[in-house]
């Protein structure tokens, strides 16, 4: 069965947006562990999680995905921008014990003219210092599309993190097929060749969730901007194939495409009609 979902807001209560992902046909979905653009991340109410839990079981849940706020930026320049992200990563990591079956994705960092050899160092430096050897959960740094100063624009560069990390058996990937694409892996006519070079650096194993957008720009653009599936440069034929290839269809993918409830419905109908 594909696990497939997408991102919906957490902001009624876990039980109001896993109630919607099993209205659309996910058996998966993401939320933010907090608002997007930071600040203070809710309390976890224990009822709304039980719920949750019970509907993960009934429904044979795949992890969702948890993730971080966008302004969190380890490589920040700023002392104080980087002591906020740290303790933000350090908070969510504590709250996701609450919620047992889910994946931490964030977005690595940008190092804002300070070089990205610097700025994979201030990212090990937090990593290390908010993973211990206890660390149970699964936390996925996110392949970059590569706009601005943005760390993890290539696979060379989550490898250098993923290697600077003491504890770094539950450390992976989580790739963005839009981000992908837009940072120069050709997924549509080269998938296999991608994923090869994927294995030659951080390999395969270590990639453990997906990211399923199309994309609004060309090839190598380094853009950032997520399309409906099929209505982009990607297409629907490169997508179709993502899902069924043999690497990566066992895996969880969300899509973050630009869509109400209705078309996130819909796009999740295809793709399980698409499933082989
Ligand atoms: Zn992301």
């Amino acid at each position: 069965m594909l696990k497939i979902g997408c991102h919906l807001s957490i902001s009624n209560g876990f039980h109001k947006a896993i109630q919607e992902a099993v209205s659309i046909g996910a058996n998966t979905f993401q939320f933010f562990t907090r608002n997007p653009r930071g600040g203070k991340a809710k309390d976890l109410d224990p009822k709304d999680i039980e719920g949750l839990k019970k509907i993960i079981e009934e429904y044979d849940f795949a992890p969702l995905f948890a993730h971080g706020a966008y302004t969190m930026n380890l490589a920040s320049k700023s002392e104080n921008t980087r002591e906020f992200a740290r303790m933000i990563l350090k908070d969510d990591l504590i709250r996701l014990k609450e919620i047992s079956n889910s994946y931490y994705v964030f977005h690595p960092g940008s190092h804002v003219g300070q070089g990205s050899e610097r700025g994979i160092e201030l990212i090990v430096d937090a990593l290390n210092d908010a993973i211990d050897k206890d660390n149970d959960t699964i936390i996925l740094l996110e392949g970059m599309s590569g706009k601005g100063t943005e760390i993890g624009r290539n696979m060379e560069e989550l490898k250098a993190i993923i290697d600077g990390v003491k504890y770094n058996d539950n450390l992976g990937i989580c790739i963005d097929t839009c981000h992908l694409y837009s940072s120069g892996y050709d997924i549509v006519s080269n998938l296999d060749g991608v994923l090869d070079e994927i294995d030659r650096t951080v390999g395969l194993d270590r990639v453990k969730a997906v990211h399923l957008n199309d994309s609004k720009t060309e090839f190598a653009s380094n853009k950032d901007r997520h399309e409906v599936i099929g209505g982009g440069t990607i297409g629907k034929d490169a997508i179709i194939d993502i899902i069924n290839h043999p690497k990566l269809r066992n895996l969880p993918f969300n899509l973050e495409t630009p869509n109400e409830l209705e078309g996130y419905k819909k796009e999740i109908e295809f793709l399980r009609g698409e499933y082989r």
